[in-house]
């Protein structure tokens, strides 16, 4: 088999992880099986203690399952990679391995919601302190320092004011003060960042999303610089039981073969739709880090090797456009989620966020007339004229 570690990163998508079977295999098959049987009594205490390397137990490990799982640690340039059963599996998997009784967190405020939840819902019940600032603030990160702060947790790009965090800056702080920095880097895919190269511990992904791509799987991924973290996140993700399955992986596995040609084309889309929000006259503000009105529109053209295709924007009409708007696309997708092939929208103040108080959303920044949009990868003329149809029934 070849060795792809110094190829390109689109060599690396098809081939890294591969591996050979007894017939040949041109794809990675599926080993639907929960258990592998031993040689005898001695292959098993080998396996068992580490001397020889195979299978036991597929929550343990399973070859699609590995494969997929070395692919994702050379796209991101970690020791290893750890599949889950979800993102917020990946999510549980670090908090869970990584803070104890009476530690602290600092996380970015726009950060995935339910990642704040269990923190502040769950996490707390156990003694562990959060804290949610900009993180684009370096400033704002080196007030927010404790003595028991153990983990700079940092989403960038971030939803919906897609603000984005200096990730080799923050990570050089947090060093100086002995603290692990984890980046959910769901939103940018290794395609346009990758946050171990930039100074950062442990990346994480929801696989739901970009890098499988085809909206037919929920999956997650942590991925670690060094051994010795993988192997502390390793053992979570195993006792608790996050694990992925063989099928889940086999669909991931061929979603991120085509990661790079879908990210290029989807965000060429995007920035055509931003383009097209932005001139609206119906649309009060456009956030997209493609756009020279993006706040870090700099820092985004140094960190990342593109702006994506995720964008947020306020309608002018407030809570009722954005119903509106909503009750009229007929092509963009009706739904939450983001990074497939198909372009979806939604309205967070009457979907994801309608159960949210007031001050929840505004800690968030929810506001009544913001719409999120991911913009897939079909002829742009055709998602542009359906959002300007909509946008005129509003
Ligand atoms: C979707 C998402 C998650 C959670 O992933 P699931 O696969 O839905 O469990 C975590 N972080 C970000 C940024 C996400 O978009």
């Amino acid at each position: 088999m070849k060795n792809v570690d110094e190829m390109g990163l689109n060599t690396q998508l098809v081939h890294a992880g591969d591996f050979e079977d007894a017939f040949g295999s041109a794809v990675t098959p599926i080993y639907q099986t929960s258990t592998f049987s031993f040689r005898n009594a001695a292959h098993g205490a080998d396996l068992f203690a580490g001397r020889e390397k195979g299978f036991i137990y597929s929550r343990i490990g399973n070859p699609t399952i590995g494969a997929l799982e070395d692919k994702l640690a050379v796209m991101e340039s970690g020791f290893g990679a750890i599949a889950c059963s979800s993102g917020m599996g990946a999510v549980s998997t670090v908090y869970l391995a990584l803070l104890s009784k009476g530690d602290h967190i600092i996380s970015s405020s726009a950060v995935y919601g339910p990642s704040r939840n269990i923190m502040e819902n769950h996490f707390v019940r156990w003694g562990v302190e959060s804290s949610y600032i900009d993180t684009s603030d370096l400033n704002l990160i080196r007030e927010s320092i404790r003595p028991n702060t153990k983990v700079l947790y940092i989403e960038s790009p971030a939803n919906p004011t897609m603000s984005i965090t200096d990730i080799k800056a923050a990570s050089e702080l947090a060093h100086q003060h002995g603290i692990i920095v984890v980046v959910d880097n769901t939103f940018s895919s290794p395609i346009l960042q990758k946050p171990l190269d930039l100074g950062a511990d442990v990346s994480l992904h929801s696989l739901t999303k970009y890098i499988n791509g085809h909206a037919d799987i929920v999956g997650g991924a942590v991925i670690a610089k060094t051994e010795e973290m993988y192997k502390k996140l390793r053992t979570i993700m195993v006792g608790f039981g996050f694990n992925m399955d063989p099928h889940q992986a086999y669909l991931v596995i061929r979603g991120a073969k085509t990661l790079a040609l879908r990210v290029e084309r989807a965000q060429q889309n995007a920035m055509k739709v931003a383009e097209f929000l932005e001139a609206h006259p119906k649309i009060a503000w456009v956030k997209y880090p493609g756009l020279k009105s993006h706040p870090q529109y700099e820092m985004a053209q140094q960190q990342m090797k593109g702006p994506g295709s995720m964008i947020s924007f306020e309608m002018k009409g407030g809570y009722e456009a954005g119903i509106e708007l909503m009750n009229n696309v007929h092509l963009v997708m009706l739904a939450v989620s983001l990074g497939g092939v198909e372009s979806l929208i939604q309205h967070p103040a009457s979907m994801t966020h309608a159960g949210v108080s007031d001050e929840g959303k505004k800690a968030a920044f929810i506001t009544e007339g913001l719409v999120r949009v991911s913009v897939g990868i079909e002829d742009v003329e055709d998602v542009i004229n359906d959002l300007k149809h909509a946008l005129e029934q509003v």
